[in-house]
């Protein structure tokens, strides 16, 4: 079988006009794909804004009140522009829910007056489970029926608050026999749930980790990682003009760049990957025909 991940970071998916991008990229392979599993971040700069939401609430600060409602105001946009008008009501719906929820919480936080490690991450998570849930709807809408999952099902954590290590083992079986029988599906990276069912996050950029993990438990012929740069560039491109783009890579490598700081690839995303032999190609959105960077054991 023929398996793709695709993974699509913040800036891809920073309002409609950029998932819209994405959605043409992932309906251009569609067809060629035996399964696609889309894994996708926050909108751009909203895991930002929950910490500030969670940290002004914990002071006692409404303003509080004023970076929650340009956190929905973010989403609301997406889908005011790519929502059906029949599923409209319903997304709407259970959109409201999940803000619902994220006010819940918020409030508890503002009443307790401090943070704990786990109210940040049950805050910080709602960048991804609304950005997978209205983009998996936007799918939808364009026609392509795409299956909703709830990261947080398949990805098994310890308890370690913010930077959580996944249960490998547990994960694996979870991941594998979730997604048998269906084409395409959506799910949230960075996020995932200790045993008792408590939210974590797997560290700041983690939705590549959770993209590489999905990857490694559906033995996919590829993993790819698409973001707002060419590939991965013998410098960070926005700070040194003249980076060049590296057009293959080894996992050693990559793995060493990764944790010496190129932000383009979280530095766990390449263990798995190198486990099951899968190459990882790290291309841009915004220039889909560029060739990208392949990571592979050469
Ligand atoms: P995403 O939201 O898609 O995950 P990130 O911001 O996490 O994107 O990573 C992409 C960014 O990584 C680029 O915009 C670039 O500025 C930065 N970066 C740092 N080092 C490198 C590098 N060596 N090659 C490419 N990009 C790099
Ligand atoms: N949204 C999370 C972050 O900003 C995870 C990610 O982007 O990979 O860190
Ligand atoms: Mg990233």
């Amino acid at each position: 079988m023929n398996i793709k991940v695709m993974k699509f970071g913040g800036t891809s998916v920073a309002h409609a006009s950029n998932i819209n991008k994405v959605i043409d990229i992932i309906l251009d392979v569609n067809n060629k794909s035996d399964k696609i599993v889309i894994v996708v971040s926050a909108l751009s700069g909203i895991t930002d804004d929950l910490i500030m939401l969670a940290n002004l609430a914990s002071k006692g600060d409404l303003k509080y009140k004023i970076i929650f409602q340009a956190i929905c105001g973010r989403h609301d946009q997406v889908i005011k522009e790519l929502i059906d008008l029949k599923n409209k009501k319903r997304v709407v719906q259970e959109i409201n829910e999940k803000y619902d929820e994220l006010e819940k919480i918020t409030a508890n936080i503002f009443s307790a007056g401090e943070l704990s490690l786990s109210a940040l991450d049950a805050v910080m998570s709602f960048g991804e489970r609304l950005s997978s849930y209205i983009i998996g709807e936007a799918i939808e809408s364009r026609g392509i029926a795409c299956e909703f999952v709830d990261s947080r099902e398949i990805i098994k954590t310890d308890d370690n608050f913010g930077g959580a290590s996944v249960d490998l083992e547990k994960s694996h079986k979870l991941i594998s026999d979730h997604f048998k029988n269906g084409t395409l599906y959506i799910m949230g990276g960075f996020i995932g749930s200790t045993k008792d069912g408590q939210t974590t996050t797997l560290s700041r950029g983690g939705s590549d980790y959770t993209a590489s993990l999905v990857g490694a438990a559906l033995d996919a012929a590829v993993i790819e990682i698409w973001t707002d740069v060419d590939g991965i560039m013998t410098e960070d491109p926005k700070k040194m003009k003249n980076a060049l783009l590296i057009p293959e890579i080894s996992y050693e490598k990559a793995e060493e760049m990764a944790y010496n700081g190129a932000k383009v690839i979280h530095p766990k995303t390449i263990r798995p990957a190198v486990l099951k032999n899968i190459p990882i190609y790290v291309k841009n959105t915004f220039n889909p025909r560029g060739s990208g960077t392949k990571i592979s054991n050469r």
